[in-house]
């Protein structure tokens, strides 16, 4: 390796791919740096997949389109994808028992859209099981370097959670294992683990990214994004993965990708930043509150006006995503029947104690909860009670953020009501759904929203600030999160102990 090697994983996704284009590393070497950093950190968890032989066969073929000066914006650049996107380079779990073993002959749109940017994929991340959770804890997949299940570690604090359900995503860019990664977020799991891992993550608005090839959780509700250090590497990623897919995702809108790049330097003054009371209630933990709080005074400094607004029905989307989600979720994972993809049960006497054999084996108890759930509020007679009031609620959680929109340009607030907490320390299903507060409400509506470092709370945990924007203002979110990043350096910061 040549001197370069050494810094390859501090330069930002914008840096390394100016590198990669100039000639000053080869994309192999850059690969090759990563592989080994994945490695020598494999005890925090993050990777459930590497395949080195596949890595360095893209490196090369990224070298020989950098040596014939025909480099896309993201040439050579290594990227990690949560382990919910298939690949076929890579088997996919979505950190289920039911899909061990799976092998996709595909790849997901959005892995398809960054490898045609060049992008060389290094493995696939550690996530919930079918996206489901706020910490991670629920993957049933053994990490690389492990035998058995093993929890995801943030890398501020090893002896805590790193969020979910994009919780490897998250460890492997704060440990700099990877220059960036793809998450998915269906009620915050983007935006929750950038925040207990102090960094930056997007969901565009519904509909922007394709879902084709990503496994279904709550199809109304799931997006793709990107998490990287800035604000400045996701406007780079955005781009490429954003775009109509009409063939393949009926729900992906018919917009053009943008170069969200080009809109990064849009000013702060005169900004008018919404501040919902809902927020910064009762149950928002004081040291989150002090961050958050000082977050927003950098933004006045910077020229922008804090609003008082309103977001009344803040805490009805927690009993109204817990419907919805689980009822979509029990509809989609129902094609996990062991006659298709991956588990079967070995004994069983008819097709329905195949049925039942294999659901039982292959799902974990936070999915099997969830798919009870989920069928209980679609049965007959209890739709209307819960299903389609949860429905109406959803509509009136939109109809207030437009209701906002007319006073506020974007809305700020903390992703989550406290930093990061031990590993074990929520084992009540319910207190994890309570921490979902803050990002419920924007998935429910469908619009975008990001978490970005905005300062340190107890333990000297990260703690993340969400923007959230009107539908189709990723660029306006991205540019906001810029403006601060070029004023602070929380992004910046490393984890102590992660210096090598
Ligand atoms: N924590 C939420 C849940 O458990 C959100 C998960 C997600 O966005 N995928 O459902």
């Amino acid at each position: 390796m040549t001197s370069h090697s050494t810094d390859l994983h501090d330069l930002s996704v914008t840096a390394l791919a100016a590198r990669l284009r100039d000639r000053q590393v080869s994309a192999v070497e850059t690969a090759e740096h990563f592989l080994a950093r994945a490695k020598a950190h494999q005890h925090l968890g993050a990777y459930v997949a590497l395949n080195e032989e596949a890595t360095l066969t893209q490196a090369r073929a990224a070298d020989a389109q950098l040596a014939a000066g025909k480099a896309g914006a993201l040439t050579g650049v290594p990227i990690a994808h949560k382990d919910i996107f298939v690949t076929r380079a890579f088997p996919t779990t979505a950190g289920s028992k039911m899909l061990a073993g799976y092998q996709s002959p595909f790849d997901a749109t959005v892995v398809t859209r960054l490898a045609d940017a060049g992008a060389v994929t290094l493995g696939k991340l550690n996530c919930d099981e079918f996206a489901m959770g706020s910490a991670n804890e629920n993957s049933a997949v053994a990490p690389v370097g492990f035998d058995a299940p093993a929890p995801v570690r943030n890398p501020w604090d090893l002896s805590r959670v790193p969020g979910g359900s994009s919780g490897g995503s998250a460890v492997a860019v704060a440990a700099r294992l990877a220059p960036a990664v793809t998450g998915t977020d269906t009620g915050g799991s983007i935006r929750q683990p950038a925040s207990f891992c102090g960094i930056t993550g997007i969901k565009p608005t519904y509909g922007r990214a394709s879902r084709y090839g990503m496994i279904a959780f709550a199809s109304s509700l799931d997006q793709a994004g990107p998490m990287a250090r800035s604000a400045e590497d996701c406007a780079l990623l955005l781009s490429e993965m954003c775009g109509p897919d009409p063939d393949r995702d009926s729900t992906s809108l018919d917009r053009p990708a943008e170069n969200f790049s080009a809109a990064l330097n849009e000013g702060i003054a005169g900004l008018r930043i919404g501040i919902p009371a809902e927020f910064f209630g009762d149950g928002l933990a004081p040291d989150v509150r002090a961050a958050v709080d000082a977050a927003l005074q950098e933004y006045v400094k910077l020229g922008a006006t804090l609003v008082p607004i309103q977001l009344p029905r803040t805490e009805l989307s927690i009993p109204v995503y817990y419907i919805l989600a689980p009822a979509e979720a029990s509809s989609n994972l129902s094609r996990f029947d062991g006659v298709k993809f991956g588990h079967r049960a070995k004994d069983y006497t008819d097709l329905v104690d195949m049925y039942k054999k294999t659901r039982a084996e292959g799902f974990g108890d936070e999915v099997k909860r969830r798919i009870m759930i989920g069928a209980y509020v679609l049965s007959e007679g209890y739709y209307d009670a819960y299903y389609l009031q949860a429905q109406k609620i959803r509509r009136m959680i939109a109809d207030d953020f437009q209701a906002a929109f007319q006073h506020c340009d974007v809305i700020a607030g903390p992703a989550a009501p406290t930093v990061a907490w031990q590993l074990g320390g929520k084992s009540d299903p319910l207190a994890n759904y309570l921490a979902d507060i803050y990002t419920l409400p924007a998935s429910l509506a469908g619009l975008p929203g990001m978490s970005l470092p905005a300062g340190f709370g107890e333990g000297g945990m990260p703690v993340g600030l969400q923007l959230i924007g009107n539908y189709f203002r990723e660029g306006q979110l991205l540019s906001a999160a810029h403006r601060f990043q070029q004023a602070t350096d929380f992004h910046l910061r490393q984890p102590a102990g992660m210096t090598q």
